[in-house]
């Protein structure tokens, strides 16, 4: 089948490789109607998860986006079957062990992260483990260029408006305008925010979050925070999202928030390490979150908002290309930051 694959820091190409398989009793293979490049694929894209690729295949198939249809259900799955139209999540879960039950399945020790632990998404098929844990159905009323997000950009949203709390008043902070940013922003006032500052360098992108509803801040001024403290009447919000993962946005995040505010990080950083304010934090009773997405816990509602309308994703429908020019997909999507989200029709 045809797959993008990895061949070293910035070189990804479509070639052939191995067909997905059905490899345990619980997995499905599915055939993917669309898949996507994501924020995080640009981590691996610049060389920075070589050492986490080890089980995605020679050489390793990218990606972690898809929308499709069951293929083959293997014996042991009793929720799906060849024909259902479904997406799924980037990672899967077992659904069995302690942490899934206690609602982190992103740390299921028996999951695979697709595109890492086991052949991405970024292909023709795609096999899921845990299927009946780890795939969603997605119903006529959502088309494949909005499913897409549901396994992914849109729960990860959602979990960063849930981490941080936000409640109905609250005044909200989201830095970073991609699509993680931007649906943390509609899950915000889902949430029942009164304001939402969202933070961004590109004109293009800080334009869809006014369209959403937010209020812009060009981060190119340097002067956000400022901007931020002036919005507040010198308060600070009650909730920061961190949706870009640089150190520095972080601290942004951190200083941004009102005594005993909440900041929810779900940016990745490439960083491995960053300086902490510890005294700061103490002083101002700050209360931090941060982590991968537990998809399966948002993803099922996911999907039900984009049916009802209440998140959009329209407007992050991006660049479409085929899975054969993925290549030029991943140098236009990282170089150019009016590219909001590459769609790759197999
Ligand atoms: P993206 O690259 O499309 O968005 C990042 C945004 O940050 C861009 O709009 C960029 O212009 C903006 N930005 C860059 N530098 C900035 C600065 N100094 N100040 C303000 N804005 C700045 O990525 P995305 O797909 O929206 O993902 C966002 C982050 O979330 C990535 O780090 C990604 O790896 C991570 N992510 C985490 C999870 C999770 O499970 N926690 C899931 C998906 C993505
Ligand atoms: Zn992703």
């Amino acid at each position: 089948m045809l797959a993008a694959t990895y061949n070293g820091a910035r070189n990804v190409r479509a070639a052939k490789v191995e067909d997905a398989k059905i490899r345990k009793p619980t997995d499905c293979v599915v055939r993917s109607t669309l898949t996507a490049i994501c924020g995080s694929d640009l981590h691996t894209y610049h060389g920075a998860n070589e050492k986490y690729q080890k089980g995605a295949g020679t050489p390793p198939v990218m990606g972690h986006e898809f929308v499709g249809v069951v293929e083959e259900a293997g014996p042991a799955v009793t929720l799906f079957k060849k024909g259902d139209r479904v997406t799924g999540a980037f990672k899967s879960s077992c659904g069995l062990c302690e942490l899934c039950r206690r609602g982190y399945p992103s740390k299921c020790p028996n999951g695979e992260m697709l595109g890492l632990d086991t052949p991405g998404a970024q292909a023709e098929a795609v096999r899921v483990a845990f299927a009946d844990f780890s795939l969603a159905s997605v119903s006529d009323k959502v088309p494949d260029e909005h499913a897409i997000f549901a396994g992914d950009n849109l729960s990860t949203g959602m979990q960063a408006a849930a981490y941080g709390q936000v409640q109905p008043g609250d005044t909200v902070a989201v830095f970073g305008c991609g699509p993680v940013g931007l649906f943390a922003q509609q899950a915000s006032l889902l949430h029942g925010a009164s304001a939402v500052f969202a933070i961004d360098r590109s004109p293009e992108r800080l334009e869809l979050a006014r369209q959403f509803g937010s209020t812009p801040i060009n981060a190119s001024s340097g002067d956000s925070l400022a901007q931020i403290r002036e919005l507040t009447k010198g308060r600070g919000v009650d909730v920061a999202i961190e949706a870009v993962g640089l150190p520095q946005t972080i601290d942004d995040a951190l200083a941004s928030i009102r005594p005993f505010g909440m900041v929810s990080v779900v940016g990745l950083s490439e960083a491995e390490t960053m300086q902490f304010g510890i005294r700061a934090a103490y002083l101002n009773g700050t209360r931090f979150a941060i982590g991968t997405c537990s998809v399966q816990n948002y993803i099922r509602a996911a999907l039900n908002l984009m049916a009802e309308g209440r998140i959009n994703a329209e407007p992050l429908c991006g660049t479409k290309m085929t899975l054969s020019s993925v290549a030029e997909g991943y140098e236009r999507f990282d170089k150019d930051k009016s590219v909001f989200k590459v769609l790759l029709r197999p």
